[in-house]
């Protein structure tokens, strides 16, 4: 953005379809929340104010503007970002006077075809939109005889909002989207150092659900290398979810307990099976409403419809799989664009690896599975609780 310690304003764009009576409150105090929340990282002072359906974010100080828009761009509930001025209502004059200023400084005198989009907020103001629009072309053309008026494809579009003051802008840079966390409870991320589960959080989180996460190591087996990979895709998620409570689980004795116990092809449903018995464990001493894993129809042995089934069967909660139909392109695609992809693709084991069988099950049979799951009652609800007591708790924030 060329001219940006031109701005000291955003307004800030948040899609209202289905926000209505009171959730739009609820809506619009989350976003507020959460926007000064991701402000905190911007060095700068700055007001977040909520006025007659508008969210305003006004600089009280020296500030980044890359690093603003950065953290704006992290909030989940913002549709755009409209790096904005803001003028006194001193008639119409002062502002053609103003509007032509604004346009020489952004955009410069260029050969650009241009609209005006008005809108009147303020019913005494003396001219309606319609108006407003007709007066203000004329005084764009008569400034600038280069540009001319492209009403259905303008390469600029002048946005002038007459509201108790005035409003101007010609950018929107897209936000996030989804709903702002916090307006839709929280449910518990099972997050292992792989492509999938990373995105899965994401894509929960955007829908206004707060993550706390649990992961799985079983060392020696895996690394502190791979454990410390999966903190740093936890954080990379906070940039969006907001802090998360990241439960580090030790799965090596309930592993080499099922690898001596059960037949070795069904080693990794039922390592799946316990995986998601000790999330929803966890889910519900931390209040999480469901659970959600980065499962997709087909991509391993563990996810044909069986499997799903098989580890679906254990768990009282519901089970939140947003990547189910998702080609691993389209997966990889938005690892990329959250920025997880990077750290996925690091060559550090993760547990279920080590354990895994030459020739996995692809349609378990339940009724097998749960017998085989009997040759573990002697020790399994003393080695599951122990895990649990064990635990590690980290708060991963960006
Ligand atoms: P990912 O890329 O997310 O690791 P994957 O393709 O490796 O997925 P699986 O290993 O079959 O798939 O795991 C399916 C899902 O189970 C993961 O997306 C994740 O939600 C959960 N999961 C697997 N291993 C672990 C682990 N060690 N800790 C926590 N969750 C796990
Ligand atoms: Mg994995």
């Amino acid at each position: 953005m060329q001219h940006s310690n031109y701005y000291r304003s955003f307004l800030i764009k948040y899609a209202e379809i289905g926000v209505k009576g009171k959730n739009r409150y609820l809506f619009e105090d989350a976003l507020v929340r959460q926007i000064k929340y991701s402000l905190k990282k911007v060095n700068g002072d700055f007001a977040v104010t909520r006025t007659s359906g508008r969210i305003y974010v006004n600089a009280q100080s020296d500030f980044d503007f890359a690093d603003t828009v950065y953290a704006l761009k992290s909030v989940f509930g913002i549709s755009g970002i409209c790096p904005m001025v803001a003028m006194e209502d001193e008639g119409f004059d002062r502002l053609a006077e103003f509007l032509v200023q604004y346009v020489e400084d952004v955009h410069g005198q260029k050969n650009i075809t241009f609209k005006i989009a008005a809108r009147r907020s303020r019913k005494d103001y003396p001219f309606d939109s319609m108006e407003l629009n007709a007066r203000l072309g004329g005084v764009i053309l008569d400034a600038f005889p280069a540009m001319r008026v492209d009403v259905h494809h303008p390469e600029l579009m002048l946005h002038v909002e007459i509201r108790e003051k005035i409003n101007i802008y010609s950018e929107i840079i897209p936000g996030q989207g989804g709903m702002p966390v916090g307006t839709n409870g929280k449910a518990m991320l099972l997050l292992s150092g792989g492509i999938d589960s990373p995105v899965a959080g994401y894509m929960i989180a955007k829908r206004g659900v707060k993550l706390d996460a649990v992961y799985f190591h079983a060392p020696p087996y895996t690394s502190d290398r791979a454990k410390q990979k999966v903190i740093d895709l936890a954080r990379i998620v906070s940039r969006f979810s907001g802090p998360i409570n990241l439960h580090i689980i030790n799965f090596t004795d309930i592993q080499l307990y099922i690898y001596d116990k059960c037949p070795h092809e069904e080693l990794t449903i039922i390592m799946r099976r316990y995986m998601m018995r000790i999330a929803e464990q966890i889910a519900q001493e931390t209040e999480c409403l469901g659970l959600i894993t980065g499962e997709s129809i087909g991509q391993v042995a563990s996810q044909t419809l069986k499997s799903l089934a098989a580890t679906n069967e254990v768990c009282r909660l519901p089970v939140y799989r947003p990547l189910i139909g998702f080609d691993k392109i389209e997966i990889i695609n938005l690892a990329e664009r959250i920025g997880t992809y990077e750290t996925s693709i690091q060559p550090f084991e993760d547990c279920c690896t080590i354990f895994v069988a030459k020739h996995p099950v692809t349609k378990p049979n339940i009724k097998m599975i749960n017998k085989h799951e009997k040759n573990l009652t002697e020790k399994i609800d003393e080695l599951v609780e122990a895990a649990i007591e064990t635990k590690e708790v980290l708060l991963v924030q960006q």
